[in-house]
């Protein structure tokens, strides 16, 4: 027997018209070195569909790709929704990428044109040639002044929506492609996640549901989180479907400038990485403002940062797990009824976790070779693997070089985590981040937490050094606040009572600053070719 129910497809066009004939009055605000614009969907839905418009008079192909090279902004949430609902797929370039893999990205992705913000135009012009496919440069004059280049090829976002009509959005292949993430990839050629209508649709609905980031009409949302970051964790797509509010921050990305917008535009939902939420912290700490959540993920949220929110803020920061090729959230840590009554430390501990799995999808932990299932008992650890609609089936580079599912369909995420008797997932550690000491692993994620429960100590990333007995022994790397002090001894009699004997780093260097990767994420691979012949002077 089939059900009687009638077969709509779920399609980002639906998202469109939601926002459109609902939240027409809600306010889109772009911060900008010129000031801020203030807008309504009402506005940016007409915009977007003469959009799609400049789209045909351009010659974009049916399904072409769009490059954009821009800041969060109104102008890329047109391009968001202009693209896909237009059967065309945009493709977000990383502006914080090395020269060579734009180019490598821009033509493995075939974009055909290429939307830039005015001030970030320098970074992209001088690759203008080496991206073979790219016909047109759409500047957007975000405010900044850079010189726009003479050149057949540069236009400009402003003139062409003013002299296009506006188009209809109808797309009915809910399996067609939207987006195209590139995954930054550290060894080499980014990888190539494609998202459909559909994936996008049910993730929405996931990161918009009270277990995550439970958006609605009463929200401001604010993505720091960047739009080229794995669809700024579908944070722009949410803020539409749920008739939120968005406050995009633009080229104002400095930690001062979004506390200002936090406190000024009464933002109540906001997303980042840990790093940005260290810089936020002192512009914020004890000023009046709306927040409800603070979303988080991409690496390890220190449990020390997300009590430093709750003591200085009055808020704790809210841990999500995810990678680019699920969409990216599969997990968050929303905690439930039965942490009520709990102490601060129970509460701070279960927040440093990475949650639960949201409905739709599905998580294991397995022995990476032989894929034999481990214990959810929170103490066996295993490759964490997930499955679900908004997971990749495949990379679009066929010449990757990973196997991305596993033989039995599971999705590979490299990570390796513990998984609590209900499912509350616990990152251990990236695979290729895993010290091996001795033929036992130590986690640096546990040791970076420890290490930056020290009041003294602003960051701290631990990497494994080659060491001639024990294979790999842990290095910490500290960075400590402005004006405090601490010696090597002193962080280590801090570690002692926390972890295990064996598990105490060789050494601590001190160092001026984490080198962060174009995510804004620690990059132990920077430190560990910085110290890859270490040794104690
Ligand atoms: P990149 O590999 O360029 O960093 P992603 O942004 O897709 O690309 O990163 C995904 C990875 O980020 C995950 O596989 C995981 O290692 C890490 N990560 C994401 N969220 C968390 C979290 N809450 N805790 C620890 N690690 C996380």
């Amino acid at each position: 027997m089939r059900g009687l129910m009638q077969d709509v497809p779920l399609t980002i066009d639906t998202i469109f018209r939601h926002a459109e004939q609902h939240h027409g009055d809600v306010a889109i605000v772009t911060d900008g070195p010129a000031g801020r614009t203030r807008s309504t969907y009402a506005e940016w839905a007409q915009r977007t569909r003469r959009l799609g418009g400049v789209f045909d008079t351009l010659g974009i192909s049916a399904d072409g790709r769009i490059g954009t090279f821009g800041w969060n902004s109104q102008r890329h949430l047109e391009l968001y929704f202009a693209g896909p609902c237009s059967g065309r797929v945009v493709h977000t370039l990383n502006i914080r990428l090395f020269p060579e893999q734009l180019t490598y990205i821009a033509n493995h992705a075939e974009d055909e044109v290429v939307f830039v913000d005015r001030t970030v135009l320098p970074l992209l012009w001088p690759l203008i040639d080496t991206m073979t496919t790219i016909r047109h440069v759409v500047v957007m004059d975000d405010g900044g002044d850079n010189e726009v280049p003479d050149d057949p090829r540069v236009l400009d976002y402003e003139t062409l929506l003013a002299d296009a009509a506006p188009v209809d959005f109808h797309v009915t292949d809910e399996g067609s492609a939207a987006y195209m993430c590139y995954t930054s990839g550290t060894t080499g050629n980014p990888k190539g996640v494609v998202y459909s209508h559909r994936s996008t649709y049910l993730h929405t609905m996931g990161v918009i549901s009270p277990n995550a980031f439970g958006l609605g009409v009463r929200d401001a949302a604010m993505p720091v989180v960047p739009m080229f970051h794995a669809n700024a964790w579908g944070i722009a797509h949410a803020g539409p479907a749920a008739g939120a509010a968005m406050v995009m921050p633009g080229s104002m990305m400095q930690p001062k400038a979004l506390a200002d917008l936090i406190v000024e535009e009464g933002v109540t939902f906001t997303a980042g990485v840990p790093t940005i939420w260290q810089g936020v912290l002192p512009h914020l700490a004890g000023r009046p403002h709306k927040l409800r959540e603070i979303g988080c993920g991409g690496s390890a949220v220190p449990k020390a940062l997300s009590e430093a929110y709750r003591e200085q803020v009055g808020l704790p920061i809210l841990q999500a797990w995810g990678m680019t090729e699920t969409h990216p959230v599969a997990s968050s840590g929303v905690l439930s009824r039965a942490f009520d009554d709990a102490d601060d430390a129970t509460k701070a501990a279960q927040r440093a976790r990475a949650g639960i799995p949201f409905l739709g999808v599905e998580a294991r932990i397995v022995d990476a070779d032989t894929l034999e299932e481990q214990p959810w008992d929170d103490k066996a650890t295993g490759e964490l693997q997930v499955r679900g609609p908004w997971c990749a089936a495949a990379y679009y580079n066929p010449d990757a070089g990973v196997e991305l599912l596993t033989s039995d369909g599971w999705m590979k995420t490299g990570d390796v985590a513990a998984m609590a008797p209900d499912g509350n997932i616990r990152i251990a550690d990236r695979t290729k981040d895993l010290i091996k000491s001795g033929g036992e692993w130590i986690s640096s994620v546990d040791l970076e937490n420890a290490i930056m429960s020290h009041p003294a100590v602003k960051e701290a990333a631990v990497v494994g050094i080659p060491h001639p007995k024990w294979d790999e022994r842990p290095l910490a790397c500290v960075v400590l606040k402005p004006g405090e002090t601490a010696t090597e001894q002193d962080i280590l009699d801090h570690l002692a009572p926390l972890v295990a004997k064996w598990w105490m780093p060789d050494a601590v260097e001190f160092i001026d600053e984490v080198p962060k990767t174009s995510v804004g994420k620690f990059s132990k691979k920077d430190l560990r070719t910085r110290f890859a012949e270490y040794s104690r002077d």
